[in-house]
């Protein structure tokens, strides 16, 4: 394989096309972190579709290996090296047995790090960036033709869009698929290395993402989850004629894509609370299939330590944007991130943390211990707390949180939801699906209904609720069907 792959490099692009058609070629990716980057894996899939690779799940034997990483936090940045370790040994047996590995590394680490991981994994034959993917068959061949084994690296901000490159997407995931429509940020925040790691604000035309919806639902996706970094900040062009022309914000995308046949459920994440515009909010009052459940990050409740942040918003701010959101869709279900244990954070701080949770009620969220990046402005910071802090406070906000959770879950219980059944579950007889709420959701049915059941939305009565997951039955049939509005159960406080 590798002499062939010499070979194929040698005669140019027109022969690699033309073996690539007679040769399947095993791809494996493993994707860490956020939503972006399973979109994003997806996408590279699709990139290399032309050239015969296949994905397949285990890295054991496979052609190609793409790690596409994480950077936000230094854990997840770690377990790439680690994971590098292994598989070099998977790339000495391929080599062993003739054969040959390609091990690309792409994603945030690649960004940040690029050089670094050549020097650190010699045995790493690519590194590119989240704006780059869209050159992978290129950087394949030259991959192939770099006779001194030294590895490829593409980690520009090149100038063009990859999304005006990009095939379009190949193979529909199920009934729920993601859409990216906005990526990158101009936020900066104090302790994040997103802006560094995916560049500059960039918003799709809102003609490419319209596109890429209806090819979805003609596909039979039913459920479509916006996409972006800062997803909120949305103001891609409008398309060619709109009344409003210029630039359009994500609630007027979303009135769009609620016009689509066959899409019955919206959502879009990651938010910023500034970004919460009067459209937006009014969208989540007026657009029936935009799901009663919002992400919307607010790190901390404290007012010092959200300006240390600059996060250019204070804790009164973001319960005026909760209260309106709440105004215009009252069965609005919460979700948020919170950090612990940002530099110069004291139990005062914390404790208006808590009290902002209080005052929200979740449904669920996100919690994670202040972990200082490199090139960061917190990173730098003097008064970093210690690890027994930052855990001590974690576990405290998780209790809060995951009581509140529990909560939401339990006034579930007795309702009729529709799911979205979107796979078949772990036990024979269980299907698993979202309600609105983007609860997971376990449904028991006969197992002979299990092929017939995956992709369609059923009414289900929800027997019990559980930390992180509710469980139920189809309603029987011709049973009354409830709407699927929760009581003010989005606000709980525990
Ligand atoms: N754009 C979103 C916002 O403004 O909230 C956040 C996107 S970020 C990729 C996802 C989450 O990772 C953040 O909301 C934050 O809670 C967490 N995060 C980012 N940097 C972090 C750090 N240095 N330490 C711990 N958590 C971090
Ligand atoms: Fe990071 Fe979100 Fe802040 Fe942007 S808005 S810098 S992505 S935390």
């Amino acid at each position: 394989m590798a002499a062939e792959r010499q070979e194929m490099a040698r005669q140019g692009p027109a022969r690699t096309e033309q073996v690539s058609e007679k040769i399947k070629k095993r791809l494996f990716i493993k994707t860490y972190g956020c939503q972006m980057n399973v979109y994003d894996s997806a996408r590279m899939a699709d990139v290399l579709a032309p050239l015969g690779y296949e994905a397949v799940d285990s890295p054991r034997g496979a052609d190609m290996v793409i790690l596409n990483t994480c950077h936000i936090r230094e854990k997840a940045s770690e377990k790439v090296f680690s994971e590098l370790g292994r598989l070099r040994a998977f790339k000495q047996e391929r080599a062993a047995g003739g054969g040959d590995m390609l091990l690309a590394v792409a994603g945030c680490v690649a960004q940040a790090e690029g050089e670094e991981i050549l020097r650190r994994a010699p045995q790493v034959d690519i590194v590119f960036g989240p704006q780059t993917y869209h050159r992978l068959p290129e950087l394949v061949a030259r991959a192939a033709r770099a006779a001194d084994g030294r590895g490829v690296l593409d980690i520009d901000f090149p100038v063009e869009s990859k999304f005006d490159h990009l095939p379009e997407e190949a193979a529909v995931p199920g009934p729920a698929a993601f859409v990216s429509v906005q990526e990158g940020c101009d936020k900066f925040c104090s302790f994040c290395v997103v802006p560094y790691t995916r560049g500059a604000e960039y918003s799709r035309p809102a003609a490419a993402v319209l596109a890429e919806a209806r090819r979805l639902a003609a596909a039979g996706v039913q459920e479509i989850t916006l996409l972006g970094q800062n997803v909120n900040a949305y103001h891609g062009e409008a398309p060619d004629g709109a009344a409003g022309h210029g630039t359009w914000g994500l609630g007027r995308l979303i009135r769009a894509l609620a016009e689509i046949d066959g899409i019955a459920r919206l959502r879009y994440t990651t938010s910023h609370p500034r970004d919460m515009d009067d459209e937006l909010i009014a969208a989540h009052g007026e657009v029936d299939k935009l799901m009663p459940y919002l992400h919307l990050p607010v790190q901390s409740g404290s007012d010092r330590i959200l300006a240390a942040m600059n996060r250019r918003h204070s804790a009164a701010d973001y319960l005026k944007i909760v209260e309106r959101l709440r105004r215009a869709r009252p069965d609005l279900a919460l979700s948020s991130d919170f950090i612990v244990g940002f530099p110069g954070e004291s139990d005062a701080d914390f404790a208006d943390t808590l009290k902002l949770v209080n005052a929200v009620g979740y449904a669920q969220a996100y919690s994670f211990k202040y972990s200082p990046r490199p090139g960061t402005p917190a990173a730098v910071e003097r008064d970093q707390l210690s690890e027994a802090v930052k855990a001590e406070r974690l576990a405290g906000l998780q209790q809060l949180l995951g009581a509140q959770a529990l909560a939401f879950n339990a006034v579930c219980v007795g309702r009729d939801l529709p799911v979205l059944l979107e796979r078949p579950g772990r036990r024979p007889g269980q299907l698993v699906g979202r309600s609105p709420y983007m609860q997971s959701v376990h449904v028991t049915v006969p197992q002979v209904a299990i092929p017939r059941l995956v992709g369609r939305m059923v009414q289900v009565r929800i027997e019990a609720g559980y930390p992180n997951s509710l469980a139920g039955r189809p309603t029987p049939d011709g049973a009354p069907q409830t709407a699927p509005r929760a009581p003010s159960s989005a606000r709980i406080t525990a």
